[in-house]
């Protein structure tokens, strides 16, 4: 198979051949102004290490299947996303077994599903009962760390967690930590009420990323000191973040961004279970929660504690580069190689011998300079087939 497009990172015209699985040579091709518009950008395929189901389904569900695991993995085609971390959050020990046991089972049904499926982070249970760090997780099934209920859950997914998010201002979070860590999972410092100290604290232990920093917080904060602020100035942490449009102000992402460097930042979608329903209130799997017309999904009731996002990783991607004022590639580089640095995880590429798990896609231009283009993506390549095309 031979494919046609702009290198996302030197925009130069290419031909991409692929044998089997693998990209077998990458070519420059003279053509002219008019036809070089018109051909996609090519890419690794975009990687989203937390997302949380589709269409009505979320990954943590005690109906979920291994069919409808598959089902909503699928789904992503359309996204340009190659590989992708199926994400859990809070809910009773028995909701969050079945729902490891059962990605374990699609995972061990399917080489090509288990290979997709980069590992599992767990959001939460160990997260603060506050509400607005709390976010949209339940109450109830919000507790303090419990490093034996921790093995039992990694047991049922057959050694799978790769990431976990959990709060760190309970008296047993450094040890914690620390044990999580030893134990090959990255731990992630997130939906927090920490205070300074506790966030110091946890990073010595071994936490090494900031989940969605800036969101799963207070409305209001003091000023200075607080637990933005810390995450934000240690540069020990990574940060993941949702540019989604609704749940961070753009200078808000530019500032993140230029505080931590590209290097240190990953954009997430963090889309929830209910992503692609039509606007209206649903009962999900933590709560009460409404789409409101402009896409945006809060915690039924009232509009400021968002509750998910709706929009995928390529709106991220294109609004990052707007917001952060960043190149294609500067913007890519965190839903590619980030990710895959982080957690461990190989991205397709376009070197000779590198993995065929591509996107092809356009960056279409709004008339207004001020809206971010949009990322419309054209087919999505996995294992050197075509999965998806528009
Ligand atoms: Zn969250």
């Amino acid at each position: 198979m031979q494919l046609f497009g702009k290198r996302y990172d030197t925009g130069e015209t290419v031909r991409v051949q692929i044998a089997g699985d693998k990209v077998s040579q990458v070519s420059p091709v003279q053509v002219d102004t008019e036809e070089s518009e018109r051909l996609p950008f090519v890419a690794p395929g975009l990687i989203d290490i937390q997302i949380n189901g589709y269409g009505g389904q979320e990954f943590s569900s005690g109906d979920l299947t291994p069919q409808k695991a598959a089902e909503i993995i699928r789904a992503y085609d359309a996204f340009g996303l190659v590989r992708c971390c199926p994400t859990l959050f809070t809910q009773s020990f028995e909701v969050l077994r079945h729902s490891l046991e059962t990605i374990a089972a699609a995972c061990e049904s399917s080489s090509a599903l288990s290979r997709r499926m980069a590992g599992i982070p767990v959001e939460g249970p160990y997260l603060s009962k506050e509400d607005g760090p709390r976010g949209a997780h339940p109450l109830e099934h919000c507790r303090p760390p419990d490093w034996d209920e921790f093995q039992r859950l990694q047991e049922a997914a057959g050694g799978r967690i790769r990431l976990h998010t959990m709060s760190v201002e309970f008296d047993q979070s450094p040890a914690f930590i620390d044990r999580v860590t030893r134990s090959g999972v990255v731990v992630a410092i997130g939906h927090t009420s920490a205070d300074s100290a506790h966030i110091r604290a946890a990073v010595d232990a071994g936490a090494r990323l900031s989940t969605h920093l800036g969101n799963g917080a207070h409305p209001m904060l003091p000023r200075h000191p607080n637990y933005i602020w810390d995450q934000l100035a240690d540069d020990r942490l990574a940060i993941s973040l949702i540019a989604d449009g609704h749940h961070l102000p753009p200078e808000v992402v530019k500032t993140f961004i230029c505080a931590k460097t590209l290097k240190r930042c990953i954009l997430i979608s963090d889309l929830s279970g209910l992503a692609g329903l039509a606007p209206g209130q649903y009962r999900a799997g933590h709560g009460r929660v409404e789409i409101l017309p402009d896409g945006r999904l809060v915690v039924a009731g009232q509009r400021k504690i968002l509750a998910g996002a709706s929009r995928p990783i390529g709106t991220g991607v294109a609004n990052a580069m707007q917001f952060a004022k960043l190149s294609l590639k500067e913007a890519l580089s965190m839903a590619i190689d980030n990710p895959a640095n982080l957690l461990d995880i190989e991205p397709g590429g376009l070197e000779p011998g590198d993995p065929a798990d591509l996107v092809l896609f356009n960056m279409a231009k709004t008339a207004d300079q001020n809206t971010p283009p949009q990322f419309q993506v054209r087919s999505t390549i996995l294992a050197g087939k075509v999965v998806w095309e528009a």
